[in-house]
């Protein structure tokens, strides 16, 4: 910036500054005792008459002791055992009741909890959650009753794993898990699909879809009279799907729970942080 300063005609440079005038004290408030302020230099000012410390007085031996007993803290805590966690390469199981990421659970024969109710998604207050429900139909049956869920998605970017969805699902199709290794590279990919979130396959279940139990309704499923699937729904997924993982003979299981998309590319994410944790 250039200099606005005008030049000094005598030629005897800048003019200094007058000094500013002393600012007057401001007048006590009136009916108060103000102590007067020691001027720069001085000692403060002693305790006002009629002030008793509350803190006991202390005599030659503490006072000489005083600062070594600032350490008692720390010199009592050398000696208790270790308590910090060495995550990522050791992981501590979380407290039964910790909210992880959600599932999607599934009847006893393999069939969807899921409803496509959207109470979730209307209970969450970060609007977190997106359903779109579908109709059932002979041909595509995922879940007791009408309607299943045919899109579901939770963004985990929003998610503040508070649980009120879970409070709100008629079905107890949604829960939370004790997972807590949410990571990933991308934005896009912190949004979980419903092969995602939709619980393992286990022993006597067949993959959906497929026919309800014969003679059953949705409250049979839901009361939990269905224990697992019937030969008439084998025979179903037989004829439908000859090559179904989940089929008695079939490939097993562990080729059937694979692991949706985003689950895998968060996976392998973790998987890469604890390995840099590990060195
Ligand atoms: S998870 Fe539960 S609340 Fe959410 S849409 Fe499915 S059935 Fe409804």
């Amino acid at each position: 910036m250039a200099d606005q300063r005008k030049p000094d005609p005598s030629g005897k440079g800048v003019p200094a500054r007058k000094p500013a005038p002393a600012r007057k004290a401001a007048p006590p408030a009136k009916g108060k005792a103000v102590a007067p302020r020691p001027s720069a230099g001085e000692v403060a000012a002693p305790a006002p008459e009629g002030y008793t410390s509350l803190i006991e007085p202390r005599g030659a031996v503490s006072e000489f002791l005083a600062p070594v007993g600032g350490f008692g803290v720390t010199l009592s805590n050398m000696f208790r055992p270790t308590v910090t966690e060495q995550y990522p390469s050791e992981k501590v199981p979380a407290k039964p009741r910790y909210h992880g990421r959600h599932q999607l659970n599934r009847y006893a024969d393999g069939l969807e909890k899921c409803i496509g109710c959207e109470l979730c998604a209307w209970a969450c207050p970060a609007d977190a959650i997106y359903v779109e429900g579908a109709d059932n139909t002979p041909d595509n049956q995922r879940s007791p009753g009408e309607r299943y869920g045919s899109v579901y998605q939770i963004n985990y970017l929003r998610c503040i794993f508070c649980g009120l969805c879970i409070e709100a699902c008629p079905t107890r199709a949604l829960t939370m898990t004790n997972e807590y290794e949410l990571a990933g590279p991308t934005r896009a990919g912190m949004i979980w699909e419903k092969e995602d979130l939709l619980a393992p396959l286990r022993a006597g279940m067949l993959q959906a879809p497929h026919p309800m139990v014969e003679g059953t309704t949705d409250t049979d499923y839901y009361r939990g009279e269905v224990t697992g699937s019937t030969p008439a729904q084998v025979a179903w997924v037989t004829e439908h799907r000859p090559d179904d993982p989940t089929l008695p003979g079939g490939a097993g299981l562990e080729a059937a729970n694979v692991p949706g998309p985003t689950a895998a590319v968060m996976a392998a994410t973790v998987a890469g942080a604890t390995k840099q944790g590990t060195r």
